[in-house]
């Protein structure tokens, strides 16, 4: 159960309504965000609503079924956006392309990449800097002085940013140069990460884990929205399963039943899911069709070079096909 609060309200009638709660045997949870007060109520009693729905300081009860709760479309059911500012928005019927390499390299790549996307109408740019690697002797990314460079390029053209983070020492550094912290794979149920960017006052994208469950990611995108945080993403990037002829399997099936779950925009990428360049673009445009409200996909010049993942990479003449082809299909679902 939700209760949404007042706006303001004093101490006193705050604790008179988490002491009626108690009263009717559940346990409750403030939670405090950028837009709203809440109490999430865990408990399973009958109860006389009206013992809570009449007490000063409640605005409104949501009864929700699902164990998750905050990020739950049962209490909420208009679809959330994100906004990045200068009329960038996903979610609720805004569709975004966010494209980039997997790493960011040099001042050069980024300035290229950036010029492409801008000829391809792309707002948002991805990029790794912090990369997980499973091998520690792989390339493991710029560190901050290369996000300092790729924020500044970006910036300097209109371009906004999502980039991964991956370790609490990082997210306020990061703070100031950054649009989206991404949350990859191997730390989707870093619960400690998740509890603190549910402090930060920027959006955040949390991939689905290796082996993660939807409920799994649910959980996650629960774990930020309680800690205060509501501006919220998921992102489907495929699952490890038996089958080993691709990087990952597509759970194509995770966007419809994520849609229906959540009322957080919910993001495909093609690249990681498959893991094979030449079939990147029918998994993207089966992941928009599917009702995605955005897509993630790694991009470079010369994705043989790339210093990671170039060979699940497009060029900029496959790239700016898909971008074509996927704004046709945005044209079908919205005729
Ligand atoms: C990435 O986006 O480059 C990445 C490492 O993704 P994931 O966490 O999905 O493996
Ligand atoms: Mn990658």
């Amino acid at each position: 159960m939700i209760i949404q609060l007042e706006p303001k309200l004093n101490d006193s009638t705050k604790t008179d309504v988490l002491q009626a709660i108690k009263k009717i045997g559940y346990k409750p949870s403030p939670v405090n965000t950028q837009f709203g007060n809440y109490v999430v109520c865990i408990g399973k009693k009958d109860f006389d609503i009206r013992a809570i729905g009449s007490l000063p300081g409640v605005r409104d009860i949501h009864y929700v079924s699902d164990d998750y709760q905050l990020v739950s479309r049962k209490w909420k059911v208009e679809r959330t956006a994100i906004d990045l500012g200068d009329g960038v928005k996903i979610g609720n019927g805004a569709f975004q392309i966010m494209a980039g390499p997997c790493s960011i390299e040099s001042e050069a790549q980024v300035e290229s990449i950036v010029q492409h996307l801008k000829r391809c109408g792309v707002r948002v740019m991805r990029g790794g800097v912090f990369k997980p690697r499973s091998s520690p002797y792989s390339f493991r990314g710029m560190g901050l002085d290369g996000l300092k460079m790729f924020s500044a390029v970006c910036r300097a053209n209109g371009i906004k940013l999502i980039t991964e983070v991956m370790e609490l020492a990082q997210i306020e550094p990061m703070y100031d140069y950054i649009d989206v912290y991404q949350v990859g794979a191997r730390n989707s149920q870093n619960f400690n990460l998740l509890d603190e960017l549910g402090k930060v006052d920027k959006p955040v994208m949390i991939k689905r884990g290796i082996s993660g469950t939807i409920e799994e990611l649910l959980y996650s995108a629960e774990y930020v929205f309680s800690a205060g945080n509501e501006r919220l993403m998921l992102c489907e990037r495929g699952i490890r399963t038996y089958e080993r002829a691709s990087r990952n399997t597509f759970d194509i099936n995770a966007i419809p039943i994520l849609r229906d779950k959540t009322h957080l925009p919910v993001i495909v990428d093609p690249s990681h899911a498959i893991g094979i360049r030449e079939f990147v673009a029918p998994v993207a445009l089966a992941g928009v069709a599917a009702g995605a409200d955005g897509i993630i996909i790694e991009i470079h010049e010369t994705p043989e070079e790339a210093a990671s993942d170039g060979a699940q990479t497009l060029n900029y003449e496959e790239s700016a096909l898909l971008f074509k082809q996927i704004r046709a299909i945005l044209d079908v679902q919205q005729a």
